[in-house]
């Protein structure tokens, strides 16, 4: 048996207390959609473990492909050395990116992915003979990551600045995108960046910024016009813009990418989640010619990153077999199918007391309520009725793999529906 008192006592969960943590579940395995815990009890995975296992878990082809290169080799360093699994996970993310997206750095997570980023605009006007462009624009409520570079970016109050404040780079923020994803477009939605944008742009560096869905930061769309105008005021006005695609990427939103709603594409890109179909930790960052060029036209000559474990051959293996999987599948049928199943399963929320939102784009469906949930308890519920959801705030959200059945996506909205229904009635 798992030693629950152990980890209560000693490991560090995700954004909880040591003194006072909530329950954790034991998982013994996982397999497809469904995760088991110890106890016996299986939970049909609304998750995906943060966007990330779209293929589902314990995926034959993706076992494989882990197995395969353990055989040849785990790692080795990428300074020096290169191997067969980063040139095929490199050929693969040029061939599926717009151009002008096509230099690769490798790296070992999503917030180090954004760092990556962001030091890659720096050093770009630096060599480009412009060093005092260095700060950051982006939009409230986003989430970039939890390193410090990132949390710069991070939406000022859900991201905690006030706590970090004298530390944290200090960056520019305007509104949300306020147009909805499908709803017409109105260009008042944009005035307020592209007010920050004129008076700011000697001395921005990049506006950074999830496109189409904010994640973490709120779980808010919005309207693939709005990237448009933005890649069009981030030219005029001589700042890059990086798109940061890490909840986004690989289908998730019914694009391959989300800058594909919108048809635009920025000078860097950020990608990491679902790149290994949930495997192991990997992410990248995809600059420009023009980008990498700059910076290796400059001084020092050189890119100043380079993590210990760049371009793992096991994850680098893993991510282009899921790669692969997800192309070789009609994934967009699949998520279409999702889509329609969320839209027609989580309907019944949006006239519930207390639900301030439903909306469903591609594989997410989000109901936003009137206020936060206790969490403890809701977690207890959901795991009570058999499904893994895990709301944050105001949110109770569903992104299933991929691959999960039509049965097991209805056990997860009519666990939704009945659970927020009864968990508003408790609260009021
Ligand atoms: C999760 C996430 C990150 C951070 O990735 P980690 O792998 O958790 O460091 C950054 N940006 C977005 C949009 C994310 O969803």
């Amino acid at each position: 048996m798992i030693d629950l008192q152990f980890d209560r006592d000693h490991l560090w969960h995700p954004y909880t207390s040591m003194a006072d943590p909530l329950p954790v579940y034991p998982v013994a395995r996982a397999e497809g959609a469904t995760i088991m815990l110890e106890d016996g009890r299986s939970l049909v995975d609304g998750m995906s473990s943060w966007w990330a296992a779209i293929h589902g878990y314990n995926h034959p082809v993706l076992n494989r492909a882990v197995t395969e290169q353990l055989g040849r080799m785990s790692h080795v360093m990428f300074g020096g050395f290169t191997h067969e699994p980063a040139v095929e996970l490199g050929k693969r993310l040029v061939d599926l990116l717009p151009a002008p997206l096509d230099r690769v750095f490798l790296c070992d997570s999503g917030s180090v992915s954004v760092e990556v980023s962001v030091k890659m605009a720096l050093q770009y006007w630096q060599a480009a003979g412009r060093p005092e462009k260095q700060r950051l624009l982006t939009v409230r409520s986003g989430y970039h990551g939890d390193t410090f570079m990132a949390m710069s970016a991070c939406d000022p109050v859900t991201g905690m600045h006030s706590l970090f404040s004298g530390v944290l780079a200090e960056q520019l923020f305007a509104e949300a995108p306020s147009c909805g994803f499908s709803e017409p477009w109105r260009e008042e939605a944009i005035d307020d960046l592209r007010v920050l944008l004129e008076e700011h742009a000697a001395r921005i560096a990049a506006v950074i910024i999830e496109p189409v869905v904010q994640g973490a930061g709120g779980m808010r769309f919005y309207s693939p016009r709005y990237l448009q105008r933005l890649r069009e005021l981030c030219s005029e006005h001589g700042v890059l813009l990086i798109f940061d695609e890490i909840a986004t990427g690989f289908g998730r939103t019914g694009e391959l990418f989300a800058m594909h709603h919108a048809g635009v594409v920025p000078d860097i890109v950020c990608i990491g989640k679902a790149l290994t179909g949930g495997y192991l930790t990997l992410a990248a960052t995809i600059a420009s010619g023009a980008v990498a060029d700059t910076i290796s036209g400059g001084d020092p000559g050189v890119f100043m990153h380079g993590p210990t474990f760049m371009a793992n051959p096991l994850a680098c293996a893993v991510a282009v077999a899921s790669i692969d999987l997800l192309l070789s599948r009609d994934w967009r049928s699949e998520v279409q199918g999702i889509e329609r199943q969320l839209r027609a399963g989580l309907a019944p929320c949006a006239s519930m007391a207390g639900v301030r939102e439903v909306r469903v784009l591609g594989a997410i469906g989000v109901v936003e309520l009137e206020r936060p949930v206790d969490m403890g308890r809701i977690q207890k519920r959901f795991v009570d009725r058999g499904v893994w959801v895990r709301p944050f705030g105001r949110l109770v959200y569903l992104m299933p793999p991929f691959i999960i059945s039509e049965s097991e996506l209805a056990r997860l909205t009519s666990a939704v529906s009945d659970v927020v229904r009864e968990e508003v009635v408790h609260a009021s």
